[in-house]
Formats: C-alpha cells, sequence, structure tokens
C-alpha cells in the first residue's frame, strides 16, 4: 500500500521568506559546452511545447537549470510551459521570477497578459499589455487589446489592424456573430479552419477562447501531473516554504510520517494531519526527491512514496545572461511559443453548430470529432456530437451469428509498409476484409487509407497511438477514440464508428466511454496473433479448426506469416461454404 503521490501538497506561503543568501551561489563556471547543454535542453523544452507535452518540457527545463542554475531563459521557458499547462496563477509567479532574473521585459509583460486572461481578468490583462518591443510589436499588442476588448462587449477599430493575419478574420467573425450575421461569420471563419489539421493537435498554444468567461485555450497534451512516478516534477517547482503532507488513508497502519528530501531525514510528524511545514530554501535550486515513508509503531514500513521537485527559489543574484546568436534564437522561439494563437477549435466549433443547423451531418460530426481528438472537454461538444451523429448505443462484438456463413477478417495495427501487399493478396482472393487503422499512422500514410478504401474493405478504429485504453485518463481515452475516427473521416469522408481497443484491453470506464458516444467496439472469437509469427502451415491448420460461420478472426496488418497463410486460410473457408465479409456485413 503506497501513500498516493497526489496527497502531496505545496503551498505558496511566502514569497519573502524564500531568502536571499541562504544557498550558495552555486553555478559552476559558465563553460562553453554547459552552455550549448543549456540552449540544447532549452530548445528541446520549446519543441516538446509544440506537441503539447507539457510534461517532458518541464522535465527538459528543470534538465537546462543544471547546467546554468540562474539564467533568465531558463525561468522564461518555465514560465510559458506552466502557461500552457494552464497553471495561470503559477506561471503569473513563474513569469514575475523570470523578470526578476533579467528576462526580456516585453515577453514577461505579454506573458503575465495571458496569466490574467486565463484567469478571467480582462482588465488586468490590457494593463499588461503596454510593454513594447521587437517581437511584442505596437500592432501585435494592438490586436491582442482589440480581442480584450471584444471580450468586454466594446466594439473596438478592427479595420486598422493586419488583414492578412488570420486572427484578425476571428476576431471579425465574432464580432459577426454577436451582431447576429451568422453569415459574414462563416466565410471568415472558413478561413481560419481551411484543410484537415496537419495533426490532432487544433491549435499549437495559448488560444483566444472567445469567450468572456474563458478568454484563452491551452490545451497541454501531456499536462504537468506533478506526482505519477519518479520522473515528474511539481507544475511550478517549489519556491519558499513548503506544506508536505502524507495523506493516511492509503497508509492507515502508519503511526509515524518520515519526511526525507534527497535521502536526508527533514522531520518526523506522529500526529494528524501529518503533515510537515519544509524550508525549501534551505537546498539548492535545481532537481531534489522528496520521499514520505509511513512506519507502524514497531518501525516496520507500511507505506512509501517519492517524488522528484523542482526547486526554483528567487537565486542571489542573476548569472550572466546568455548572450548572442543562441539567445536571440532561442528568444524568438520562446516568443513564437508564447504569443497568442487564433482558435482552430473554436472555428471549427462555430461551423459544426452551423452546420449542424443546415442539416449537413456529416460536416458537423468531422468538426464535432476533430474537437474531440483535440480538446475532449470542449464546451458542450461531446453532446453536440452525440446529437449529430444519432449512433445510439453499440453493443460489443465478439462474433457473429453466422446466418449467412460469413466470417470477418480483420487486420490490425495498420496502416505500415506491409499494407499493399496485404490489399494484393487480398485482391487475388477477390475478399473483403475490416481493417483497425491507428490513427497517428493513418494521418502519416493517407494514400493507404484511400487504397484500402478503394479496395472495398471496411476501415475502423484501432486508438490514436497504440496506447492501452485502460492506463490512460479520461481525456486522452477520448483522444484516442476519436484521432482515428477524425483522420479517417478527413481520409475517406466516412466516419469509423467500430474500434478494436489495442491489445484487447477494455475496462468499464473504457465501455462507458465508447457506449456514451455509440462506438462499437470489436473483440474476436478466433486469435491469430499467436501463429504469426510461426510457421504458415501451423496457421491455417489453427484457423481452418477454430473458425466458423460468424467468426470474427483477428490477424495483424505487418506479419509474414499472414500474407503467406492468407490464401490457404481464404480457400478453406470457401470450401466449408463459408464467405469472407467485413464486421458491418457480419453483424446484419
Ligand atoms: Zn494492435
Amino acid at each position: 500500500m503506497l501513500l498516493s503521490p497526489k496527497s502531496f501538497l505545496c503551498f505558496w506561503l511566502a514569497f519573502a521568506i524564500a531568502a536571499l543568501g541562504l544557498f550558495a551561489p552555486a553555478f559552476a563556471a559558465n563553460t562553453p559546452s554547459a552552455d550549448s547543454e543549456y540552449v540544447g535542453r532549452l530548445a528541446e523544452a520549446l519543441q516538446l511545447l509544440s506537441a503539447g507535452d507539457c510534461q517532458s518540457a518541464s522535465n527538459a527545463v528543470a534538465g537546462a537549470l543544471e547546467h546554468r542554475r540562474n539564467e533568465r531563459l531558463a525561468y522564461l521557458v518555465r514560465a510559458i510551459v506552466l502557461l500552457r499547462n494552464a497553471s495561470y496563477t503559477e506561471a503569473s509567479h513563474a513569469f514575475a521570477e523570470a523578470g526578476r532574473m533579467g528576462a526580456e521585459a516585453e515577453l514577461v509583460a505579454y506573458g503575465q497578459a495571458l496569466c490574467a486572461l486565463g484567469q478571467g481578468k480582462l482588465a488586468q490583462a490590457e494593463a499588461a499589455l503596454k510593454q513594447q518591443g521587437a517581437r511584442a510589436t505596437a500592432s501585435e499588442l494592438r490586436l491582442v487589446r482589440a480581442y480584450v476588448a471584444l471580450l468586454r462587449g466594446d466594439k473596438p477599430d478592427l479595420g486598422s489592424l493586419p488583414a492578412e493575419d488570420p486572427r484578425v478574420s476571428l476576431l471579425r467573425a465574432y464580432a459577426s456573430l454577436n451582431a447576429g450575421d451568422a453569415g459574414a461569420a462563416v466565410g471568415l471563419l472558413e478561413t481560419a479552419a481551411e484543410g484537415p489539421p496537419p495533426s490532432h493537435l487544433l491549435d499549437q498554444g495559448a488560444a483566444m477562447g472567445f469567450h468572456p468567461g474563458a478568454p484563452i485555450l491551452c490545451t497541454a497534451v501531456t499536462p504537468i501531473t506533478g506526482g505519477e512516478g519518479s520522473g515528474s516534477l511539481s507544475p511550478a517547482g517549489f519556491l519558499g516554504k513548503v506544506r508536505l503532507r502524507a495523506d493516511r488513508t492509503k497508509a492507515p497502519g502508519a503511526a509515524y510520517v518520515l519526511f526525507y528530501v534527497d535521502s536526508r531525514l527533514v522531520g518526523i510528524v506522529n500526529t494528524p494531519p501529518y503533515e510537515l511545514v519544509w524550508d525549501s530554501a534551505t537546498v539548492a535550486n535545481g532537481i531534489h526527491t522528496v520521499r514520505i515513508r509511513g512506519e507502524d509503531a514497531s518501525g516496520v514500513l507500511v507505506g512509501e512514496t517519492s517524488q522528484q521537485v523542482l526547486v526554483a527559489n528567487s537565486a542571489p543574484e542573476p548569472g550572466p545572461p546568455l548572450a548572442g546568436a543562441p539567445a536571440e534564437t532561442l528568444l524568438d522561439a520562446a516568443w513564437d511559443a508564447l504569443r497568442l494563437r487564433g482558435s482552430r477549435t473554436w472555428a471549427e466549433y462555430e461551423l459544426a453548430k452551423q452546420a449542424a443547423g443546415e442539416g449537413s451531418r456529416l460536416d458537423a460530426m468531422l468538426r464535432y470529432e476533430r474537437i474531440l481528438a483535440f480538446q475532449p472537454r470542449y464546451r458542450d461538444v461531446r453532446q453536440r456530437f452525440r446529437e449529430v451523429s444519432r449512433w445510439g448505443s453499440g453493443e460489443t462484438v465478439w462474433r457473429g451469428s453466422g446466418a449467412d456463413r460469413g466470417v470477418a477478417l480483420t487486420f490490425d495495427d495498420g496502416p505500415n509498409g506491409g499494407t499493399g501487399s496485404l490489399l494484393d493478396a487480398l485482391k487475388e482472393c477477390g475478399a473483403s476484409a475490416t481493417f483497425f487503422l491507428v490513427g497517428s499512422q493513418a494521418r502519416r500514410h493517407p494514400e493507404l487509407v484511400s487504397r484500402i478504401a478503394a479496395g472495398g474493405h471496411e476501415i475502423a478504429c484501432h486508438s490514436e497511438s497504440h496506447r492501452s485504453l485502460t492506463d490512460v485518463s479520461e481525456d486522452d481515452l477520448i483522444r484516442e477514440l476519436f484521432g482515428p475516427i477524425a483522420a479517417i473521416h478527413e481520409i475517406t469522408g466516412a466516419p469509423p464508428r467500430l474500434f478494436r481497443p489495442p491489445g484487447g484491453h477494455f475496462d468499464s470506464r473504457a465501455g462507458k466511454a465508447a457506449a456514451d458516444f455509440g462506438l462499437v467496439p470489436v473483440m474476436w472469437s478466433a486469435h491469430c496473433g499467436p501463429y504469426e509469427g510461426g510457421a504458415v502451415r501451423t496457421m491455417e491448420e489453427y484457423t481452418a479448426s477454430k473458425v466458423t460461420a460468424g467468426s470474427v478472426v483477428l490477424m495483424h496488418n505487418c506479419e509474414p506469416t499472414t500474407l503467406g497463410a492468407l490464401p490457404g486460410i481464404i480457400s478453406n473457408l470457401r470450401a466449408r461454404g463459408l464467405r469472407p465479409v467485413t464486421v458491418s456485413a457480419l453483424r446484419k
């Protein structure tokens, strides 16, 4: 039994107590190689951020801090990571900290404005939008101010903004919708949402939320969790005095709770609420491991948890700033990660509502699918998708009734390099099959997806990234379900309703999510997996003995044995009066 890592609390008790001078200015000599490591890790953090991976970006910043402990850019990038994680209060503290460390004032002020927007503080955001510079130029600031004014219900002069900026089209669309002119808005929104998105990420950055209650939309596809296992970090880093608390309900037998920092015992507590106030300024800035142990009255261990934390107190003084071309390149990348984006999510949402109202069901579905694949909690998108799809509820398929002697051959894990030969083999045999595709691969090989559809085969989903659906977050579960639906719908024009969970891992939570949307889970009654790495003959013998009318046969898209066995399997089926059909045909 473990003490829950989530029980691990940190409060920003007192900035003032983050005592200056309590720890030594421990940065080593700023050697050229330390600098290049530092720059590399920060560039990596910004790169990870563009994929929405805040957790890894946070770890990369922590890695950079090991090379330069008190240089402004790491603090600036850390603030941006927190902003993108939608941790607006922590991000605001971090921008202030970056400012104290000498980060560029224009970026700090711009970041503070976005933090204020994230907290719905429009007046505060306007006040922060003053600092001009090489990046946050006058016209950039004017545009963001116009956005804030629109949210406040004012009518800013949009004519003076650069018309070629797609964000300006969105501002105009919002103004048109508010004025009741949906027709004018649609054209502007279509420009913003033109073409399929390059990935499942509709928005990559802090995006305009177009809602006074949610002025910006920051989506972390991999949010900073702060406590899952040992590679993770607390969102903001610890500052000053923090309160560590053990959740004793996870280890009821614990009589004593022992707190360690880097293997050094910092306190023992034997009374509720089993917490300890620890001054993080007593250790150097950087990564430390906090461990909490519960022991019973005789000193026997009954529970233990540990977590890496980033301690980030004010440095005694800013270190020598990184300068020159590497610093400028990083600042450009930081600005790119920070700059307020238009929102494709919002454009898709408004266009979907419009399409649904006009009876364009598939168009509306595709736009909702894209949002569900990216931001499953966006406004009322779940409800709207259910209404427009009218998919109702679907029961799990293990096999068909067999009434018409049909057998469903199914191929998982494509499309990939083996898809072409598999399609050729099926064509040669004149057989139809069902392909369970992985969304990310479908996006990489749209031409193969089109070929499968053109061959008369059925296309179904096998998650976005082939992760197990039983150990992902609720949001990621929906993303895994809808990523391939959106990708396949974009390519073939039809949304697949059938899906197979990777590895067959499926639990009641995943079942409920699928049922909520009317998706149909497809399992199998014959599993060729154990034979696909062996001899062709053995696989043929297995299917000949196992497959009967109504069977769903699981095979994989990339196995040479499967390719070799396919003609024999199909001729054996036909010799027994069975017909290879798609899963949908089998369900009828
Ligand atoms: Zn699979």
